[in-house]
């Protein structure tokens, strides 16, 4: 369940709930006046809210709003049969309705069909009632009653409009994050959750427009030796497992303000933040001996890798260039036997 049903289904309980107490109030009331009919009425409210809050429970939001919504309806049209409009029931007319705007617990036009039949009954009791006298008079009942009704229907309606807001600011926060994560897999390659190639674009823009605040930059290219060869002997899911575990060794060994892009296959772009190519190129030589050193154990091979690299000073008005440079490097160390670091 992500944020955004957890808050429709907090806020769906507690208008549930919020009309199982109105109701329960409203059965000591009746019982109070001793009007059958109303006695019975409100005990099946009840009943029927116990089922909207088991069927809110078992994932059903919107049936829930429905018997909620259903409910309201049927009681406001039967106490405006009973008793007339007088004791302001209409209010609960006024709360479902706006309910069907700020609780989202069905789709869009399940919600504005429901309002546009509450809109047009209230529209009809208010033009017919008038001219028609209640079935039951509530005499001293009345006013408690009319006071009941105003009470239930400002607390409701506020309380939605108060739930509206909070709605609205979840939704947003649940869609920043949702694009936040859409922009972390875009930028995530994921074999080896290092970024990928299209994170580069972005990278490089960021280090262009804060060159002058940064130190120097050096840039390496990454290949594994033989690569073609792990994946004939031994399969390519041993082949992906040594990119895994090549990946981790890099981000182990260099430091986090250092950058690590899968550029494709078995290439991984490194950019070293506030070098020079001499210590770059001891950082590098350093890596390059733990890959060495390193062990990939899949039970029951002993497999050992090597890597060779380019490296050169990062050019930042002309990145391109230098990852040409690195290339080149890159080919003459592979030329020149592999498992080395060449750089100029
Ligand atoms: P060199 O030492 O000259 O770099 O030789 P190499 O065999 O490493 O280079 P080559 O470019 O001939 O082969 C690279 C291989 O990498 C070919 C391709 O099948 C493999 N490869 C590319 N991406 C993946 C991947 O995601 N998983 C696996 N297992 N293999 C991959
Ligand atoms: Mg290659
Ligand atoms: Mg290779």
């Amino acid at each position: 369940m992500n944020e955004n049903d957890l808050t429709l289904y907090i806020i769906l309980g507690s208008a549930l709930l919020f009309a199982f107490l109105v109701h329960v109030g409203l059965l000591v009331f009746s019982i109070f006046m001793g009007i059958p009919a109303l006695i019975i009425h409100n005990s099946i409210s009840i009943v029927s809210y116990g089922v909207a809050f088991y069927l809110l429970r078992e994932k059903h939001p919107t049936v829930a709003g429905i018997i909620l919504s259903a409910e309201v309806l049927t009681y406001g049209l039967a106490s405006v049969f009973w008793f007339g409009i007088e004791n302001y029931i209409l209010f609960y007319f006024l709360m479902v309705l706006v309910m069907q705007i700020i609780i989202p617990y069905a789709k869009p036009y399940i919600r504005a069909s429901i309002g546009a039949g509450i809109g047009l009954i209230l529209a009809a009791l208010l033009i017919v009632c008038p001219h028609v006298d209640p079935v039951f008079s509530l005499g001293r009942f009345a006013v408690p009653l009319m006071y009941f009704n105003i009470v239930v229907g400002f607390a409701g309606i506020s309380v939605e409009l108060l739930i509206g807001n909070f709605i609205k600011k979840i939704m947003e926060n649940l869609q920043q994050k949702q694009i936040e994560t859409l922009e972390s897999h875009a930028y995530t390659d994921s074999l080896t959750g290092l970024f990928n190639r299209h994170y580069s674009e972005q990278f490089f823009k960021q280090l262009r427009e804060k060159a002058h605040e940064s130190g120097p930059y050096c840039v390496a290219m990454l290949d594994i030796d033989d690569f073609k060869k792990i994946n004939d002997t031994h399969g390519h899911g041993v082949g992906d497992k040594v990119l895994i575990d090549l990946s981790a060794i890099i981000q182990r060994e260099l430091r986090k303000t250092d950058t690590i892009i899968r550029w494709g296959g078995e290439e991984f772009l490194i950019i070293l933040n506030d070098v020079d190519l001499k210590t770059a190129r001891s950082i590098l030589d350093k890596l390059r001996l733990s890959i060495a050193d390193h062990v990939l154990k899949v039970y029951p091979l002993q497999i050992k890798f090597t890597v060779t690299m380019g490296v050169t000073k990062l050019d930042l008005h002309n990145i391109d260039a230098s990852i040409v440079r690195c290339d080149k490097y890159l080919y003459k160390g592979k030329k020149s036997g592999k498992n080395k670091v060449v750089f100029s």
